[in-house]
């Protein structure tokens, strides 16, 4: 299985995208500006997207896609989240103010995309790749997702602060190989930090101390133009554990 970063930044300029990453050739996770780095072609063979949560980083690429290839795929991109997400996309997206609702483009028993609700906890088999919802503590209802192949696991925890049910569910997994998880700011911004729920480099410290496997850690969603602070204060204070920025371009393969 190989999953390839797309975009992984917090935001944008200078070459930057927000968070894609297209597992195998078919799947997306996230449709971030990352999205746009695709050809025409790839973009026509994604068959499903999954998101992590509703805020425009992580989905303003979907409804273009849906534009961009509706009419050249014969069948419709099946959106995996959240029901709640979901529900958020429906009022606050697809409502034909903001963007037409390709649920009923062209037509109801036809459409261009598909919504397939997938409450936390749960899992679906996409030709031997699992992928099931975990956890995740953000400002919206969001999850992350761990993502099972035949040599392990690779979990992807979105955007998300300290999280007891995620430490509980990455404990619980005897196979994780590789962690993406994300630290948005550096500790001099915690206040923003908290009140939009994401990680800084003391939490993120704090948080791996509870975990107990060791897989290798790819740090996601970094403040543009704060990165090398980030990193930096993230080494400092994790220091027994390989602690590396992720990147575009990067492929994991597991
Ligand atoms: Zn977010
Ligand atoms: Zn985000």
């Amino acid at each position: 299985m190989e999953l390839k970063v797309l975009g992984c930044s917090g935001g944008i300029g200078s070459g930057r995208h927000t968070t894609c990453f297209l597992l195998d050739d078919d799947i997306l996770i996230d449709a971030g500006t990352g999205i746009t780095r695709l050809s025409h072609e790839q973009l026509t063979a994604i068959d499903h997207i999954f998101l992590t949560h509703s805020h425009l980083d992580h989905v303003l690429g979907l409804p273009l896609l849906l534009d961009a290839v509706g009419d050249r795929r014969g069948k419709p991109v099946i959106v995996h989240a959240l029901p709640e997400t979901l529900e958020i996309l429906s009022d606050h997206l697809f409502n034909w103010k903001l963007w037409p609702d390709f649920r009923e483009i062209p037509d109801e028993s036809n459409p261009w995309v598909r919504f397939s609700p997938l409450p936390l906890g749960s899992s679906i088999e996409l030709v031997g790749r699992r992928l099931t919802t975990l956890p995740a503590h953000h400002v919206v209802p969001a999850c992350g997702y761990r993502i099972t192949g035949q040599s392990g696991s690779l979990v992807f925890t979105g955007d998300t602060t300290s999280s007891d049910a995620l430490m509980h569910a990455l404990n619980d997994m005897g196979d994780l190989r590789e962690l993406i998880i994300e630290t948005s700011f550096e500790n001099e911004l915690r206040d923003i930090a908290v009140a939009s729920q994401h990680h800084w480099p003391d939490s993120l410290a704090q948080e791996l101390r509870r975990l107990k496997s060791r897989p290798r850690i790819w740090i996601t969603h970094l403040k543009p133009g704060n990165e090398d602070a980030i990193v930096a204060e993230l080494r400092q204070r994790i220091a027994d554990r390989d602690i590396r920025q992720l990147a575009q371009d990067q492929v994991i393969e597991w």
